[in-house]
């Protein structure tokens, strides 16, 4: 049995190879495997010099073409948006039906728990890494009208219905298996995807795999009071390990004989994680608006305090020892760095919305007729009846695309876009070896503030449009 210390050295050696960049060539095949199981063969990652990664056309695309569907590696509704939307923990597409969408939500209200978007008094104390959230304002604290709880009771447990919903079907919520009756499935096969995913070690019911239910609970506290950075990290690591535990199953059922190390299947299983990231460590997590650059060191001092208590109550909940360098500082820093770096907003239109805009465009004897039974709910919810799923999610081949202020495709969700998965469309027609670029900020801003909008992601602009307006400025 190896002693305390060489565990320790070898748990230093491993961090150091999960932290060295990977080779190109397995950095080139895994992007490769990741387009072809996404089915999107127009595009591939390479590398150049200059940029790193980049997306580039392998066919020719349309203006209004789809050039790549993305799916969710981890994801993460906020905290504060989960009492306005219920959604399939695993793809965030809205389930139950509109009449229970607008039901939970109004009870939530009522109890003064609505979040209405990110700022909201729903847990979420969002002092966080949200930078580009508009808090919506006019967010209404005052119940004008409430409508009495018997009605939104029987309205969110499905004994009274709304006229027209059956043009709106959404699928039927599943609990989840574990019993936590905290996530719920839009189908078997999200329950099963994410429970293999992630969830079997994060649920906090009576199946849940990790090590102790009650410190798993106790670190989503802490994290929800906190910064949702974390909630996403313990989903990163549980992902990985699970990963291992599943590769680690697959090699010893397929070459039982042929001994692959330990290590070389932590390797591979973090390897989607340690794909995405551009730089390392917490020294490039940008500083937010809101400190000042002279308490940049305290902030940074604050930022490894937090994740040194959140670890320590990771490694209660759901400690693996042959994941060991899963749970060190340096990883923890870094995976946060990637987070920061790369994660993008998750957002799913809310099909309350399109219902009460359906009712609004019926013909008017109709609508009338309608109106006369939702007009009560659309006044309660006010401003809030269209709010949208939202969350933080990575992409892996979406988080491959470089910026540029005269971007040659954008992120954008078609009617037929559902669920959490990101849709990028071409803007005009794209050539063969082109590099596709999305813009990550409003690129109509004048250049001054864009570079220093781009600043946060650690480069400067030199795109044709910057190039020109640099020498005009
Ligand atoms: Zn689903
Ligand atoms: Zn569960
Ligand atoms: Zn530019």
């Amino acid at each position: 049995m190896a002693s305390l210390r060489d565990m320790n050295d070898n748990t230093v050696a491993e961090v150091a190879s999960l932290l060295a960049p990977l080779p190109t060539l397995q950095l080139q095949e895994y992007f490769n495997q990741l387009i072809s199981s996404r089915r999107c063969n127009g595009i591939q990652v390479k590398h150049n010099g200059t940029f790193g990664k980049g997306v580039y056309a392998t066919s020719e695309f349309q203006e209004d073409e789809l050039i790549l569907k993305d799916e969710i590696l981890v994801g993460i509704q906020h905290s504060s948006n989960k009492v306005d939307c219920l959604v399939c923990s695993f793809c965030f597409r809205f389930v139950g039906s509109i009449e229970k969408q607008i039901g939970r939500k109004l009870y939530f209200k009522n109890m003064g728990l609505s979040g209405s978007g990110c700022c909201g008094g729903g847990g979420d104390s969002s002092e966080s890494e949200e930078e580009n959230n508009e808090c919506g304002g006019a967010s209404s604290s005052s119940n004008h009208n409430s409508l009495p709880q018997g009605v939104v009771s029987s309205l969110m447990n499905g004994e009274m219905g709304l006229p027209h919903t059956d043009k709106f079907p959404l699928p039927s919520p599943l609990s989840c298996p574990g019993g936590c009756q905290e996530a719920f499935y839009c189908s078997g096969s999200c329950a099963e995807a994410d429970w293999e995913s992630s969830h079997s070690l994060l649920c906090t019911g009576e199946k849940s795999e990790s090590v102790s239910r009650e410190a798993l609970g106790e670190f989503i506290k802490h994290s929800n009071g906190k910064d949702q950075v974390l909630c996403w990290l313990l989903i990163a690591i549980a992902f990985t390990i699970l990963r291992y535990r599943k590769l680690k199953a697959e090699h010893v059922n397929e070459q039982a004989k042929q001994s692959v190390s330990q290590q070389s299947l932590l390797l591979e299983a973090w390897k989607p994680v340690s794909a995405g990231y551009k730089r390392r460590w917490w020294d490039c997590i940008a500083l937010p608006d809101d400190v000042d650059p002279s308490d940049e060191g305290a902030f940074r001092t604050q930022i490894k305090d937090l994740a040194c208590t959140s670890l320590e109550l990771l490694k209660k909940a759901i400690f693996d020892i042959e994941c060991e360098a899963l749970f060190s500082l340096e990883i923890y820093g870094n995976i946060i760095g990637m987070f920061e770096l790369n994660n993008l907003d998750l957002v799913v239109a809310s099909p309350v919305e399109d219902y009460f805009l359906y009712i609004d465009d019926l013909p008017d004897a109709e609508k009338d007729e309608a109106e006369e039974i939702t007009r009560p709910f659309l006044d309660a919810l006010g401003d809030e009846y269209s709010d949208c799923c939202q969350g933080t999610a990575f992409f892996p081949l979406q988080s491959c695309m470089n910026h540029s202020c005269c971007a040659n495709a954008k992120a954008f969700k078609r009617e037929e876009d559902r669920d959490g998965q990101a849709v990028i469309i071409a803007l005009r027609r794209i050539s063969k070896n082109e590099e596709v670029t999305i813009s990550y900020i409003d690129e109509e801003l004048p250049y001054k503030e864009r570079q220093a909008l781009l600043a946060d992601y650690g480069f400067t602009c030199k795109c044709p449009k910057c190039l020109e307006d640099s020498t005009v400025a």
